[in-house]
């Protein structure tokens, strides 16, 4: 795949033109091939580089149709690979199969797989059988919407290493797998460091393992991400 369209443009366009200028250098020395000399002023070469404009835009219709979503999405953003690798970031695919888990207070769903949704129903009937209450602030997530938080805090104006501390490149958050949870519970406000110092954090952090929950970012996370008591991530492999 041609990377820089622009410099593949540049290339065919001088190939044309060094053809071009080598044919009517040769020919200015004959008098016969004058009427090929404007024969390729003025119909040949507007031909040729109609072809080359024609030709670019099919690439370029090429590149956008396969282009990866990701790829397109970090770019957009302004995020650079190099930036993923320095953080040895996990690619997270989205889910395919989704089930509702729970219902937020604006109604709208809250979506896992079907595997972590009964890990959770579990996990959350325990918890509120010992007193604790816990309730789902977010859990999946599409690439599209974690694009969507990104921009939203770059048109605030916030530096992109500092959003990347709390919120993940789209592509790389966990909660595309259908499989992460951000929980709150009474007493606090959602997604606040406060929340480690809750019955229900601890409770989580006794029982969660039993149920598949991992906590995903401790403090000093090799991700770089700052610490998050509130996101937890269900495992199959946890679980067993
Ligand atoms: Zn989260």
């Amino acid at each position: 795949m041609i990377k820089h369209p622009a410099l593949g443009s540049f290339l065919v366009a001088a190939a044309v033109t060094a053809c071009f200028l080598v044919y009517a250098l040769g020919a200015t020395r004959n008098v016969d091939e004058k009427p090929f000399i404007v024969f390729f002023t003025l119909v040949a070469f507007p031909f040729g580089w109609f072809l080359v404009w024609i030709f670019l835009g099919a690439i370029a219709w090429w590149q956008g149709l396969t282009r990866d979503p990701v790829e397109a999405a970090l770019s957009s953003l302004g995020i650079s690979p190099e930036m993923i690798a320095a953080r040895s970031l996990v690619m997270c695919p989205e889910a395919r199969e989704l089930v509702v888990a729970a219902t937020g207070d604006d109604g709208s769903d809250h979506l896992l797989t079907p595997e972590a949704a009964a890990a959770w129903e579990a996990m959350s009937a325990a918890a509120l059988a010992d007193g604790v209450s816990l309730r789902i602030v977010s859990a999946f997530r599409d690439v599209e919407r974690q694009t969507e938080i990104v921009r939203a805090k770059l048109a605030r104006g916030l530096p992109l290493q500092d959003i990347l501390c709390v919120s993940a490149p789209p592509g790389y958050s966990e909660h595309h797998s259908g499989e992460a949870l951000d929980l709150t519970t009474g007493g606090v406000a959602p997604l606040a460091p406060e929340f480690e110092n809750t019955a229900a954090f601890r409770w989580l952090s006794h029982n969660a393992g039993k149920f598949g929950f991992v906590l995903s970012y401790p403090a000093n996370n090799p991700q770089g991400y700052a610490y998050e008591p509130w996101h937890w991530r269900f495992s199959a492999q946890a679980e067993a």
